[in-house]
């Protein structure tokens, strides 16, 4: 039986970025996101129309929106908080394809992260999609904590079911099922998100996306239980940039490259040409001025061979 196609979505420059102290040049946004987009990635998640007082570090929004050449066939995604967020990117020239709104199944961390009750998010979601439709651009919810919550801890499988309908009563395009801050574990994850696709059977492949941290080393071993699930989209970040303001000592999104490098060696098409997306990944450490967590980028890819060193050989 042939393996299901995967689609694979990077959203190192929002995600990743939106937590580095200093400020990103435009220009080497833009840059990185025109190479990511010869990659064969399904989307990119490019920036955030959040309060420039809150996340200076995407203040750029518009700037880089209309900086970067499209690719015929890419998403290119931003991030909104609320419904501000979608009246600025509905108003801005070079509009996002997709908007990526977001709550936490938490109601702690919905009040850390976008400072609102559950009621108060949910009542917005139907008018951020019409605003969105209107303005030419589709509309998907995530789900933080999903998984588990920092200072909750376990979200009850029940609770996220209802988000869920909520989310589909109010006409998203798409649900974003997120592990925050690393807390899920396989069975879990495939428990869980078989739940939800039975219940409420996705209208097309990349209607869910699974959005894994490796807080605790469990991220891609959770992208392995998803696709079990019947998942077939997953967020990650180009050299594993990325965490959470709110997650004390957590460590970033699941690597992009790492990723796709596992599901290639294990036989499924993500339409992603690794040594490209490897690149880029080389680019951020110089970028954030520090080492990353990507072991891909480092180590190669697997199937990369390398010349049998000369003391070897006389052993061989
Ligand atoms: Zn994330």
């Amino acid at each position: 039986m042939p393996k299901p196609r995967l689609y694979i979505n990077d959203v190192a420059v929002r995600d990743g970025f939106q937590i580095e102290k200093a400020f990103i040049p435009t220009a080497t946004k833009v840059s990185l996101i025109d190479e990511l987009s010869a990659t064969g990635l399904a989307k990119i998640e490019v920036t955030s129309f959040v309060s420039p007082k809150a996340v200076p570090a995407l203040a750029d929004a518009n700037e880089v929106l209309a900086g970067i050449e499209r690719v015929p066939g890419v998403v290119y995604v931003a991030l909104v908080p609320n419904i501000r967020g979608v009246q600025n990117a509905a108003a801005t020239g070079a509009k996002p394809d997709e908007l990526n709104g977001v709550m936490s199944a938490s109601l702690t961390h919905n009040r850390a992260n976008i400072n609102r009750t559950h009621e108060e998010s949910l009542a917005e979601v139907p008018a951020m999609v019409r605003i969105a439709h209107e303005a030419g651009m589709t509309m998907s919810m995530s789900l933080s904590t999903t998984f588990g919550c920092p200072f909750e801890g376990p979200v009850s499988e029940d609770a996220i079911l209802r988000f869920v309908e909520a989310f589909l009563a109010a006409g998203v395009d798409g649900i974003s099922l997120a592990d925050t801050t690393g807390m899920a574990n396989p069975r879990q994850v495939e428990a869980l998100t078989r739940k939800v696709l039975e219940r409420f059977p996705p209208r097309d492949e990349t209607f869910y996306t699974l959005h894994f941290h490796n807080t605790r080393g469990m991220g891609l071993a959770n992208v392995v239980a998803g696709i079990a699930a019947g998942v077939r989209s997953f967020d990650g970040s180009i050299a594993g940039l990325g965490g959470c303001p709110f997650a004390p000592g957590a460590t970033g999104n699941i690597c992009t490259e790492d990723m796709v490098n596992m599901l290639q060696d294990m036989g499924y098409e993500t339409g992603v040409d690794l040594d490209r997306l490897i690149a880029c990944a080389r680019r951020v450490p110089a970028i954030v001025g520090r080492d990353t967590p990507g072991q891909v980028m480092k180590a190669g890819p697997s199937l990369e061979t390398h010349a049998v060193p000369e003391s070897l050989k006389e052993r061989i």
